[in-house]
């Protein structure tokens, strides 16, 4: 078929544009179907279950709509004012809204704090960090993960470094006591005394108390080191104020966007401008630098062009993160999650450290005779969705003894206390049924023989049971995010 001309414009071929069109123009819905219908399977997934897995939330309709956005198509390496490519006016409109929102989320003064809003995720924001700050090989401490760290804090084994900033880094974790579950302080400080770090870490993925940031800044102090704030699952709670700032004793804060925080996935760092120190005997003062350490660890260090419709969609929800509504979900996160805990606790149930300050708990299954591998699996059969988790004091990673739970994602369903309370009780039964699933066997037996038990018709039955009533009553919830998918 001929071109067909309009003025001096040559526009493609019939042809090519009428199967172009198809391609371009039409709905997932009949444009792939095959991927139309899994995504459609997943929000049914997510609409019928509980949702408890402590990192995950249900993000809002508009930060979805921006992250659909046709920011996906921008290219913009570098930063707003000085980039790479033409055609950023938005895009830099965009990015500067962004920092702005970030910095008033957390109120914080722009003459003393800065932030990058580029990092892909939170494990790309940690490791920006340590590439800008700390030399290769140079030394990192971090909560070890079986104690309720994050991999990206750096994380071996005996045999083998499991984590990049093992292998790239000399990292050397600090615990928590094995008897209370609390962060054991005054090891982490003689321990600093001994490893002279560069950098200390103060974060946590499980962990229901308040990290003592006061502490862990004169720990850092007395060593010459940077503490860095990693609130990845916190930075919801932060910005509500309902548990303390890490802004006040932190040279650098690290987080993800899409836990408390209920925004789209990616990862920010902030980081603090102006004066680090005065010398005692100069009078002098000594300048932060890390603004552009920072930014240039980011870009053109690790990553190449910003994931624009995700920082669109971190925008969005920094905005939501400013108003008392979303205060008032958050004291409501902190709330259930506390009802959580006293609920399995009148249940029988051992929860570490007696309880939460936060969003999560960490339930130790060992007075129970179980563990978090077969109770997860249970739960999961049943629509409960949670993660195994190793307990302070555990002996071996392989065999988990605790379950994790939060309450960020149901609390965005509209669930309050009693519908915690009820919460507790699918928990109680999924437990008492792998209690009884496991002393119709071996004690000895292993996992996958555990899991094979599960199909037998009887248990499939009484597990189908279960699953009905557990997505009865959490399909009566409305489900926050975009109309269809
Ligand atoms: C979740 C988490 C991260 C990593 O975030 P990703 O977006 O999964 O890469 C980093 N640190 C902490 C403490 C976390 O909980």
């Amino acid at each position: 078929m001929a071109n067909s001309t309009q003025g001096d414009r040559v526009l493609p071929s019939a042809a090519l544009w009428a199967s172009h069109k198809n391609m371009v123009m039409e709905p997932l819905e009949s444009n792939d179907p095959e991927v139309h219908n899994i995504i459609k399977k997943e929000k049914q997934r997510q609409r019928l279950g509980l949702e408890l897995i402590a990192s995950e939330n249900f993000a809002s309709r508009a930060v979805l709509e921006a992250l659909g956005s046709c920011m996906n198509n921008k290219y913009s390496e570098g930063y707003p004012g000085q980039r790479y490519y033409g055609g950023t006016e938005f895009i830099d409109e965009l990015e500067r809204l962004c920092q702005k929102r970030a910095l008033q989320a957390y109120q914080l003064d722009p003459q003393k704090w800065g932030v990058n809003v580029q990092p892909y995720s939170g494990t790309p924001a940690n490791f920006a960090v340590y590439t800008a700050l700390v030399e290769p090989h140079g030394r990192i401490m971090g909560l070890d993960l079986p104690d309720g760290g994050h991999l990206t804090h750096g994380f071996m084994t005996e045999k083998k470094k499991i984590s990049a900033t093992s292998v790239f880094f000399e990292s050397m974790p600090y615990k928590v006591n094995p008897k209370t579950g609390y962060i054991d302080y005054d090891q982490l400080e003689a321990n600093a005394q001994l490893f002279h770090p560069k950098l200390i870490i103060a974060g946590v993925s499980c962990y229901s108390r308040n990290l003592d940031y006061a502490r862990m800044r004169k720990i850092a102090d007395s060593n010459s080191a940077y503490l860095m704030a990693d609130m990845a699952h916190i930075s919801g709670l932060v910005a509500a104020g309902v548990v303390p700032s890490p802004f006040d004793y932190c040279d650098i804060v690290s987080t993800t966007t899409h836990k408390t925080l209920r925004g789209c996935r990616s990862g920010m760092i902030f980081y603090r401008k102006g004066t680090r120190s005065v010398d005692p005997k100069t009078g002098k003062e000594v300048l932060y630098n890390l603004e552009s350490l920072i930014n240039q660890a980011v870009f053109p260090g690790l990553q190449g062009g910003p994931h624009n419709h995700a920082i669109a969609g971190v925008a969005v929800a920094l905005q939501q993160a400013m108003t008392p509504e979303f205060k008032a979900y958050q004291q409501q996160v902190v709330m259930n999650c506390k009802v959580l805990s006293t609920a399995l606790i009148e249940l029988g149930y051992d929860i570490v450290t007696g309880g939460t300050d936060n969003h999560l708990i960490l339930v130790d299954l060992r007075s129970k005779g179980t563990d978090g591998s077969r109770a997860e699996r249970v739960l999961e059969l049943c629509s409960i969705a949670c993660n195994k988790n190793t307990c302070p004091g555990d002996v071996s990673a392989l065999r988990p003894s605790g379950l994790r739970f939060g309450t960020p994602a149901l609390t965005s369903r509209g669930f309050l206390q009693d519908d915690f309370r009820m919460v507790a009780q699918y928990i109680h039964k999924g437990i008492e049924l792998t209690l009884r699933v496991q002393k119709d066997m071996s004690p000895k037996a292993t996992l996958k023989e555990f899991k094979e038990k599960l199909e037998e018709e009887k248990y499939r039955r009484e597990l189908k049971v279960l699953k009905e009533e557990v997505e009865a009553f959490a399909g009566t919830f409305p489900l926050p995010g975009l109309p269809v998918l």
